[in-house]
């Protein structure tokens, strides 16, 4: 697919999903089966959709098997260390205003050793988007207990089951502060593309919670049940623009595992709330024009 696309410096060119894979293509190591790919997959079909070239983005990833993300997408890109692809993501978007960051990780690298930074870069609304692979466990390290598996959730670190309750991602992140967020799966690409669409477009802190199924290490998990809309279902009447109606949504359902079916779509979406970047141009701190400008001018 072709599209039209403005580049670093305000030339127009074409740009097709083609150039979202690397030339010399390494092959994925994701298992057969493995939800990773579905991220990876909306990724290249969401960037050029929304006019984005690869010299645009800048992708940061943390540790795991979702580290592996920006091996696999032709963009700039920054595998840094455990739980602390926030930051640097952080610091990439105020040296450079007009990248388009995007940080990714899984559910033990993002809500576990990351936890911190999460909370803060939501608080703050730094714009980028946050993509967590939420498989319920840590995947690369071979199926341990993460901060999502559900209680009971067997595992070599919990034989007996875990005895934690799992933490609520989207609950913490509208507390925490975050102006975009919201629920997609592997299993659904059209939702997922259009979602990621959105995250990237939003100016501020865009979450994504995105299921994915790790068939290896966690074959009981909820991505294995159906998934239902929140926006196309009949049962499910909320104003994602109202704060307190997005928390008694997340309240009500966000936990739900393995009772049938698991929600999906935007919970929360504040389009008022200035991002950092702007707050920073606002008080004087970041310059209004754009980087190119500075660097380029004749
Ligand atoms: Fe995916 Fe799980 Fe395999 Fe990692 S271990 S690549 S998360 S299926």
């Amino acid at each position: 697919m072709i599209m039209s696309a403005f580049n670093a410096i305000g030339e127009e060119r074409e740009i097709d999903r083609d150039e979202f894979t690397p030339g010399v293509e390494p092959q994925p190591t994701w298992c057969p089966g493995c939800g990773d790919f579905g991220v990876l997959k909306s990724l290249k079909q969401a960037l050029p959709e929304v006019g984005k070239t690869p010299e645009e983005v800048l992708t940061v990833t943390g540790i795991g098997c979702s580290g592996k993300l920006n091996s696999y997408l032709d963009t700039y890109g920054f595998h840094t260390i455990h739980g602390r692809s926030l930051p640097v993501a952080r610091a990439a978007k105020l040296a450079n205003p007009e990248l388009e960051v995007i940080a990714a990780g899984g559910d033990g690298d993002g809500y576990g050793i990351g936890g911190n930074h999460f909370i803060h870069t939501a608080r703050e609304n730094h714009d980028m988007t946050y993509i967590v692979f939420n498989n319920e466990i840590f995947g690369l390290t071979k199926g341990q207990t993460s901060p999502t598996s559900p209680k009971g959730h067997k595992s070599k670190t919990q034989p007996s089951g875990s005895a934690k309750s799992p933490l609520r991602p989207l609950s913490l992140s509208l507390n925490a502060g975050a102006s975009y967020i919201a629920r997609t799966a592997a299993v659904n690409p059209n939702q997922a593309k259009e979602i990621i669409k959105e995250a990237i477009e939003h100016d501020g802190f865009a979450h994504v919670d995105f299921l994915t199924q790790c068939p290896t290490w966690n074959k009981d998990a909820r991505q294995y049940v159906p998934y239902v809309d929140v926006q196309e279902s009949d049962d499910y009447d909320f104003d994602v623009s109202d704060r307190a109606e997005a928390a008694e949504m997340m309240r009500e359902t966000e936990d739900v595992l393995n009772e049938g079916t698991v929600l999906t779509g935007r919970y929360y979406v504040d389009e008022d709330r200035p991002s950092y970047t702007q707050e920073k141009k606002a008080v004087g701190e970041l310059p209004e024009e754009p980087l190119a400008e500075r660097y380029f001018d004749d």
